[in-house]
């Protein structure tokens, strides 16, 4: 069986045990999961991240050095920028689109006591730029930061260039670790039906139905805006003629990875196998924009932002002017660059976008009983859309 019906049948698998579970056998969900289910899914995502820092960087280092002139590496990055600020901008009118039209946040009746939470400091833009220097790069390599790992590679490199033929050594050794990597990443991958299976049956064991009736119309509305923004997307692969059955095809792999995870970090080794291996993306750009737009790129973000406000001004009554439309607006697709690939991340950064517009942040606690279950589907959109838009600059440099 291949790899990737392996991961759907265990996807399925999973949501149906889950299912039973949390139908059948409530009493014995708290045990298994805590003694399994956790365990073993935590386990995975633990493996597969072990991987990222390694990859991402020697990715890196041997696509950017197989780049001739420094100025396209420049070239390459302003139109990523490009792309990811217009699609985003579409996912953010859709996200809103869909609130204003289903009114989610009128439907939910009594919300019950909410216990208030208070905003944590936000951190401004300017810092948020400063900061993507690393004062070390070992510590951004520890902690994961892939905004700061690209930063030093791009230094590595320069390094590199200026030091000329003695710098081969670092080069070949940067190679032999890369292969090295890619075999674990095989072997972790073997194990992925397993893993799936856990996350997705640990979350649908233990969500309770009672939320999920109360915030149905919010759980819909949203799953109906990321379908529409994947639609765009297919769309806008069909346009510039490049097939989206190969393009599904080719990153299935990393799709059900990002589904079953709800993590684009997870999904990032092999997203950048596939664009190499089964979409023959050019090898630099695989390696650059990949990793880049997973540190960036996230349309499910913008989306849930955009709707998650909405949805809250409409809970509590609350009349929106324009001024406050345009600051969610703004705010979403600011913060949506600052989103972690990790599961939840877009719950914690709903704070700033409520607090940007004023907005009580209440609605934070109700809406995260329901989070894991709509983040799989945001976390596939994430994915989708940063290899898309690495494939439309695929294109756009061959033409
Ligand atoms: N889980 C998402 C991701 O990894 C981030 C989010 O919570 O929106 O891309």
């Amino acid at each position: 069986m291949k790899l990737s019906t392996k991961i759907t049948a265990s996807l399925i698998l999973g949501i149906l045990f889950g299912a039973i579970l949390n139908a059948f056998f409530p009493s014995v969900v708290p045990v298994l999961d805590k003694y399994v289910l956790l365990p073993v899914g935590k386990g995975f995502l633990r493996l597969i991240q072990f991987v990222v820092v390694p990859i991402v960087f020697t990715s890196l280092i041997m696509g950017f050095s197989g780049i001739k002139n420094t100025e396209k590496v420049g070239r390459l990055t302003g139109k990523l920028l490009f792309l990811y600020i217009a699609t985003n901008f579409v996912a953010l009118l859709i996200g809103i689109a869909t609130a204003f039209a289903l009114q989610p946040g009128t439907s939910v009746g009594d919300v019950g006591k909410l216990s208030s939470q208070k905003a944590p400091a936000n951190q401004s833009i300017i810092d948020w730029i400063v900061s993507i220097i690393p004062t070390n790069p070992f510590e951004a390599f520890s902690m994961g930061n892939l905004l700061q790992i690209i930063f030093s590679a791009i230094l590595i490199i320069i390094g590199m260039r200026l030091v000329g033929e003695k710098a081969n050594p670092f080069l070949s050794f940067i190679q032999s670790f890369h292969l090295i990597i890619e075999k674990i990443i095989s072997v972790v991958l073997k194990l992925s039906p397993i893993g799936v299976f856990a996350l997705i049956s640990s979350v649908i064991a233990t969500q309770g139905f009672s939320l999920v009736q109360k915030l149905f119309l919010y759980i819909i509305g949203l799953l109906i805006a990321l379908l529409m923004m994947i639609l765009v997307y297919i769309l806008l692969l069909s346009i510039l003629k490049i097939s989206p059955r190969r393009f599904w095809k080719s990153f299935y792999p990393s799709f059900s990875i990002a589904f079953g995870t709800a993590s684009s970090n997870a999904a990032l080794p092999v997203a950048i196998e596939n664009a190499r291996k089964d979409f023959n993306m050019k090898e630099e750009i695989a390696s650059f924009a990949i990793p880049l737009g997973t540190a960036l790129k996230r349309d499910g973000a913008v989306i849930l932002q955009g709707f998650n406000a909405l949805f809250v001004a409409q809970l509590f009554g609350v009349h929106l002017t324009a001024a406050m439309v345009i600051t969610i607006m703004i705010s979403a697709i600011i913060v949506s660059f600052s989103t972690a690939g990790v599961p939840g991340a877009g719950i914690i950064m709903m704070t700033t976008v409520l607090t940007a517009a004023g907005l009580p942040l209440e609605g934070i606690a109700l809406v995260a009983g329901v989070d894991r279950l709509t983040d799989g589907f945001r976390t596939l959109l994430n994915v989708i859309g940063n290899i898309a838009n690495a494939a439309i600059l695929n294109k756009w440099e061959k033409e």
